[in-house]
């Protein structure tokens, strides 16, 4: 069977975030980095998710890439769409969530689609069409302070129609609390309105299930990641998801071990401190790097010799003083540059020494060394911790002989024994 729910991320662990709800709830995903070019869409897989870097690009641009995004999907044998943005909304008065939402809209030629970003168990709730982060309304919350996109109103309908051509409308929990039949006759009568969009209010779970199920013939859906709680059920009762898949099975990898942090939050700092408890650890130094001094073959050369008998630990975290002092004499932008740059030549090199199991930690670094490995797609495995699966990359016949396992930790993610647990899985 082929891909049967095409998914268009505004950001990679956006991405990651829904393809991992998506395993849980049982359906085989494979996340592709950016519109693929030349890649296809492996056979044995149940959904795909295009992961964009859309959220803060200019509209006319992220409509460019999602337009291109449906196309690869649609060519893939997809019958839903699934567009996915932030469970707070990130967007600004421009955009992309509104001009995205249409233009594919236009595209599939559908006139009318939801928008729920709600998230219960991130505690992303919506109740009359308010979106509430926890206890408070979305612009009480740090979120009317975020550098690129503030939002300083929760209401969903306003915030959504100050975006869109079409008419928004609301479907409140009154509605929502009687379950998908309700919801679907409401569905019809908001069209019957002139309504291209509503938002829908949710709770919990449950509620996010009932959706789902009214969602079940809307050639387009967009929502957070919540929503992905209620879809897959859909294909099932029409017989096109197998019911005794494993969907979070990967492809055997063999090779050894290593883990790569370029991420100075406080979780990976803890984490970098349980593994060189335990295991061989190098630091990576940002002032020989500005230097032009070759850390990264320093590095590897440290670690040819160790990495054949345990994982072995390659490091730029600092504390926050040293990473100040630095970022003071080099500039932030640069240093994070140097170290990035280090890191993705050093996991490199570290493939080429036989590691087939490597976990990275940071997001900025995941990027850099996915990009610097060639890696055009991964499959999603099971979950390490919240929001963290492993991986496995899809081989392009290009990049590496021996099937990648990478767990891309966002920096702040994971429990501090998350580099010394996550091997139990192969073992
Ligand atoms: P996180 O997910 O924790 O935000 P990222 O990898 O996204 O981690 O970002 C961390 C940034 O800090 C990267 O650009 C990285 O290169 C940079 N960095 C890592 N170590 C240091 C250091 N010791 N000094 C300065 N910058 C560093």
């Amino acid at each position: 069977m082929a891909a049967i729910l095409g998914c268009i991320a505004d950001d990679f662990t956006g991405g990651t975030d829904l393809a991992g709800m998506l395993v849980k709830h049982g359906m085989r995903t494979v996340q592709m980095i950016g519109v693929p070019q030349t890649e296809r869409c492996p056979a044995d897989v149940d959904a795909v998710v295009i992961a964009l870097k859309s959220r803060t690009n200019p509209a006319s641009e992220a409509v460019r890439e999602s337009l291109a995004a449906l196309r690869w999907l649609q060519e893939a044998g997809c019958k839903q769409f699934y567009f996915k943005y932030c469970s707070t909304f990130d967007s600004t008065p421009q955009g992309n969530i509104g001009p995205v939402a249409e233009a594919l809209m236009d595209a599939l030629g559908t006139d009318f689609t939801i928008a729920c970003p709600a998230f219960p168990a991130n505690r992303r709730t919506i109740y009359q069409g308010y979106l509430f982060v926890g206890d408070v309304l979305l612009n009480e919350s740090g979120m009317r302070h975020h550098p690129l996109t503030p939002m300083t109103d929760a209401n969903l309908v306003r915030v959504l129609q100050a975006q869109v051509k079409r008419r928004v409308g609301l479907i409140d929990y009154g509605t929502v609390s009687q379950g998908s039949g309700v919801i679907d006759e409401r569905f019809a009568a908001l069209r019957k309105e002139g309504c291209g969009f509503a938002v829908v209010d949710a709770l919990s779970n449950r509620d996010l299930a009932e959706i789902g199920a009214a969602c079940a013939s809307l050639p387009l859906v967009t929502a957070g990641s919540g929503l992905a709680v209620g879809l897959p059920e859909n294909f099932r009762r029409k017989g096109l998801l197998a019911g005794d898949v494993v969907a979070d099975a990967l492809p055997a990898t063999g090779g050894l071990r290593a883990v790569i942090a370029g991420s100075c939050s406080t979780a990976t700092q803890g984490q970098v401190a349980r593994m060189r408890e335990r295991h061989p650890a190098f630091q990576v130094d940002p002032v020989k790097l500005a230097g032009g001094s070759d850390v990264a073959a320093a590095a590897l050369e440290w670690a040819a010799e160790r990495v054949g008998k345990e994982p072995v630990l390659i490091y730029a975290t600092s504390a926050p003083e040293a990473v100040r002092e630095v970022q003071a004499q080099f500039g932030a932008a640069r240093a994070g540059e140097l170290v990035e740059e280090a890191l993705a030549a050093v996991a490199r090199g570290l493939v080429e020494l036989g590691v087939g199991q490597m976990i990275v930690a940071g997001g900025e670094t995941s990027g850099a060394v996915v990009k610097a490995l060639g890696i055009k797609g991964l499959r999603i495995g099971p979950e390490i911790d919240p929001g963290v699966p492993w991986t496995v990359a899809l081989q392009t016949g290009t990049t590496h002989e021996r099937p990648l396992a990478l767990a891309l930790k966002s920096g702040n993610f994971g429990t501090p024994d998350f580099f010394l647990k996550a091997w139990s899985y192969f073992s």
